[in-house]
């Protein structure tokens, strides 16, 4: 059972549905929706194959729509630009004209206020690095510094250039809507820059109602700088090392990684590794050897998930990619985790039954955790603590938080309704865990569930053996 979960994102080279079955047999947990680039209506159609496929399946597939945030970008160009080093390149706003050989028109009217001289541009994921030489009313003259050629609609990184776009355009609100219209059990959010930004889009959840949560995508340096606060303000992080190896000096990307997941382990929040894990792999059907040792250094680091990207939205083995993923991370499980738990932050009652929970299913062999959870927050302290070996049946009687649980580190997530009495439903999973063949006689059952207790309810351990 492997513990690190697959995200894969959904593109023009995974959305056949026999495709999109391979993917979940194999191993995908949740399915990304990249709003940089998906059609709304290409995913008012996907959605709902996804869940058919998931119900066929019987697997709690979850959906993450992430939203485009506030990215500048060029605009349409009616030829591609083939930029030599030294040749002067100038970004355009407000529809104005250019008297330069190459020009390009930017999404963003700010860029010239934001901007200093002497600053780097770069566009199209650092491939074209330029320096700002001079600014006029709208225009912004650069100096190309690496051959390139400039395609349309090319994102641009200003490194540690505070944007002033809001923290969701009116793009992304419109997604937004569509992700909480369609049930999307994760929304995330580009290019967060603070607390409030989070706040902001949980606003907006909170007023169509939805329940999704939220993902906090760490893009750039202001990001890395509010850190901690960001981790307590959302309720997923993502290291998007796309766009963070752009913003930041590419020798600290490790070291950003590191500490990230080291602080979500510690606050207890989950953590998503992002980005170019098997990048050659969308040409070549095996990964090189050192993209195996960035995969294995996330399990390692014992991150919640690992995601996929170009690799299954447009790569040639996509189906491949998961089976990868899914065996790097079953061998280098097996020999161990960086132990990051050991400094989790145990702040109440419950995480602190939950600790002891997980103590007694280390010292004990073949033990299974069973943990039941309303809301998903008892699974989520288990899954922070990393437990040893045992794994985590998570049972809720909700199908929307037994797929948000997709996303967690060692949790297999069921639905079952509970019943009046906690015992009766404890008894309901261990039927379950039997029949599914996932215990058997004789295990170690380290239940952690409500007793009553008179007239209330209260947390409890419980060690038992499968019958
Ligand atoms: C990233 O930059 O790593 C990332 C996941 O974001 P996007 O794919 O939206 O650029």
């Amino acid at each position: 059972m492997r513990k690190t979960k697959i995200i894969c994102t959904l593109g023009p080279a995974t959305e056949k549905t026999e495709t999109l079955r391979q993917l979940i047999e194999k191993g995908a947990d949740v399915f990304r929706l990249n709003m940089s680039h998906a059609k709304r209506g290409w995913v008012r159609a996907i959605v709902p194959r996804i869940r058919k496929l998931a119900d066929e399946l019987a697997r709690p597939v979850g959906i993450l729509l992430d939203t485009q945030g506030p990215a500048i970008r060029t605009g349409d160009l009616k030829h591609d630009l083939h930029l030599k080093t030294g040749d002067i390149l100038e970004f355009t706003v407000r529809g104005a004209k250019s008297r330069e050989k190459y020009s390009v028109g930017v999404n963003y009217d700010g860029l010239v206020e934001d901007v200093t001289v002497g600053d780097p541009v770069l566009v199209d994921n650092g491939l074209i690095k330029l320096v700002v030489l001079e600014k006029k009313t709208n225009r912004v003259r650069c100096k190309v510094l690496t051959p390139a050629t400039l395609g349309s609609r090319r994102h641009i990184n200003l490194p540690g250039v505070h944007v002033n776009l809001p923290p969701l355009t009116k793009k992304d609100i419109a997604d937004v809507r569509l992700g909480a219209e369609l049930g999307a059990d994760f929304i995330a959010l580009s290019f967060v820059r603070e607390e409030s930004d989070i706040e902001e889009l949980r606003r907006l959840l909170a007023r169509k109602k939805s329940k999704a949560l939220i993902v906090a995508k760490i893009e750039d340096q202001a990001a890395v700088q509010s850190i901690e606060q960001i981790i307590k303000s959302a309720d997923v992080i993502m290291v998007a090392r796309g766009d963070l190896g752009i913003e930041c000096p590419m020798e600290e990307l490790p070291i950003i990684q590191r500490r990230i997941v080291k602080s979500c382990i510690r606050l207890g929040k989950p953590v998503v590794v992002a980005t170019q894990l098997l990048e050659s792999m969308i040409t070549n059907p095996l990964p090189t050897r050192a993209e195996i040792t960035d995969v294995a250094n996330a399990v390692f680091e014992q991150a919640d998930a690992i995601m996929l990207s170009g690799e299954t939205t447009i790569g040639r083995y996509p189906v491949e990619c998961v089976q990868v993923l899914n065996r790097v991370a079953e061998r280098i499980e097996r020999s161990g985790g960086a132990g990051y738990a050991e400094a989790a932050i145990l702040e109440d009652a419950r995480q602190k039954t939950v600790a002891s929970a997980v103590v007694l299913a280390n010292s004990l062999r073949q033990a299974k955790m069973i943990v039941f959870t309303r809301h998903g927050t008892m699974a989520r302290n288990v899954s922070n603590l990393r437990p040893e070996h045992a794994p985590i049946f998570a049972f809720t009687p909700s199908e929307e938080v037994r797929r948000q649980l997709s996303i967690l580190w060692g949790v297999w997530p069921v639905q079952l309704e509970f019943t009046e009495d906690p015992n009766a439903t404890i008894e309901a999973a261990e039927k379950f865990l039997r029949e599914k063949k996932l215990a058997a006689p004789g295990d170690q059952l380290v239940i952690i569930s409500d007793v009553r207790a008179g007239e209330s309810l209260v947390d409890c351990v419980q060690l038992r053996t499968a019958k």
